[in-house]
């Protein structure tokens, strides 16, 4: 795509990356098929292709955000089902997220739209308060009928439908602390504990610390690291994103430094994509580009960590037929596709794909707060997907989806690395 940037904006290190990605778009469209907005609303300008286009007019002419585009890029889910069907290599993520920041920077939103991303900046990484606010929740419940009549509340009334009925208690597998390896060690990793998922579903935790020590691994979790800052990265508060970035590198250095680290073992896909690319977030800062690209380095995926270890045969072998759905920031985010299906095979599951994996479920982040019709329309058809395989559960490694699917479907919805550990010795998952 040919670009017109004067050299006073290519100046800037964030146009100059944006120019290079820009380039790259041979306008072929091959997107817009597996683009879950684009396919679920059918308007051009909410597909990737249209997204590129009108954030290039606004970049290349140094305009404040419109209603027009902080519509439609509003809408886009970052799913990144464009990465991976784009066949010249366009970043849509690093494109979008600058798109984002540019937004928040030169868009004032309605004052209910601007109240609501500040209540939940203010609540979602922080745990306790994110326990504070789900048990408020339960008494607001009554209240969504009537908050999703208004158009400007419905984000609240979203938020009431997916608070859980009853919040877990904390568990001290989130709090900073060592877990030493059974037998001898032959690892030493880190594990981010999570913001949302320590709180909504603490068992995940739980379930990987005794996996990882069983195996020989000695599990860290350090004092320090924090949310991965996706949630605030996804609404264009850069400043916030990065200074979450800082702390978890701060944190997890440290460790690195001290009795090393193997790697930064992610639950949850979502925070495992936003880590992966601190090194690229980071890059224009001198004092963390080369420590935030170590981290990015070491990061993986749980299914990823464990597919790299010798695994004994399973202690349980159950047979049962598990649907797997393949969160967005799992195949798109990070690409990683066949180590949770194998490593359930191997654990003695059948597992089932369903139809149209490559489209969204409509969780991300919170997508599903601020966008509850099509989030809806979206988690419908993955649901009606998912049920037609036959499984009977639904596996899969991401927290966001695990309550988006939840919403809808008739079958248990359990964390991958819950299931392993079942497998390999520990207690059947509650929900099964
Ligand atoms: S990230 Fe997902 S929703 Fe956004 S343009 Fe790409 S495919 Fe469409
Ligand atoms: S598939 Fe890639 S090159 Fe083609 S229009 Fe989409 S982003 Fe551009």
């Amino acid at each position: 795509m040919q670009t017109n940037f004067t050299p006073s904006q290519l100046a800037d290190p964030h146009v100059a990356e944006s120019e290079k990605i820009l380039r790259k778009c041979v306008h072929c469209g091959f997107c817009t098929a597996t683009c879950p907005t684009y396919v679920t609303l059918g308007n051009e300008l909410d597909s990737p292709r249209g997204r590129i286009y009108l954030i290039k007019d606004m970049l290349e002419n140094g305009r404040p955000a419109d209603t027009e585009i902080v519509t439609h890029i509003d809408r886009c889910l970052s799913c990144l089902s464009c990465m991976s069907t784009c066949p010249s290599g366009v970043n849509y993520m690093h494109l979008v997220d600058h798109a984002r920041a540019h937004i928040e920077q030169t868009y004032t939103r309605p004052l209910p739209q601007r109240l609501i991303r500040s209540l939940l900046a203010a609540t979602l990484p922080y745990p306790a308060r994110f326990r504070a606010a789900l048990k408020l929740a339960a008494l607001g419940r009554p209240f969504a009928g009537m908050l999703a009549r208004v158009p400007a509340l419905r984000p609240l009334a979203a938020m009431l439908a997916l608070a859980p009925k009853r919040v877990p208690d904390a568990s001290p597998s989130s709090s900073p602390g060592r877990h030493p390896a059974t037998g001898q060690r032959r690892a030493r990793v880190a594990l981010l504990t999570g913001c949302a998922q320590s709180v909504l579903e603490p068992g995940i935790n739980e379930a990987t610390i005794r996996l990882l020590t069983r195996l020989g691994v000695e599990v860290i979790v350090p004092k320090g690291e924090g949310c991965c800052g996706s949630l605030v990265h996804h609404m264009g508060r850069e400043q916030a994103a990065l200074q979450a970035a800082r702390d978890n590198v701060d944190a997890w250095t440290r460790e690195v430094d001290g009795e090393g680290l193997d790697a930064v073992v992610i639950t949850a896909s979502g925070c495992g994509t936003t880590i992966k690319d601190y090194g690229y977030m980071l890059r224009l800062d001198p004092a963390y580009a080369q420590k935030a690209a170590r981290i990015s380095a070491l990061a993986k995926d749980v299914t990823e960590y464990l597919d790299t270890i010798d695994l004994p045969e399973p202690a349980v072998r159950s047979g049962a037929v598990v649907a797997y759905h393949s969160a967005c920031s799992m195949q798109h985010g990070q690409k990683i596709t066949r180590q949770p299906k194998a490593l359930l095979q191997k654990a003695g599951f059948v597992v089932k794909e369903p139809r149209e994996g490559h489209l969204c479920c409509g969780s991300a982040g919170t997508y599903n707060i601020m966008q509850p019709e099509i989030a809806a329309k979206l988690r419908d058809r993955k649901v009606k997907n998912i049920e037609a395989t036959g499984a009977a559960l639904i596996a899969t490694g991401n927290i966001g989806c695990i309550t988006q699917i939840a919403g809808a479907a008739k079958l248990p919805v359990v964390h991958t690395v819950a299931l392993l550990d079942w497998a390999y010795g520990g207690p059947k998952p509650i929900n099964l």
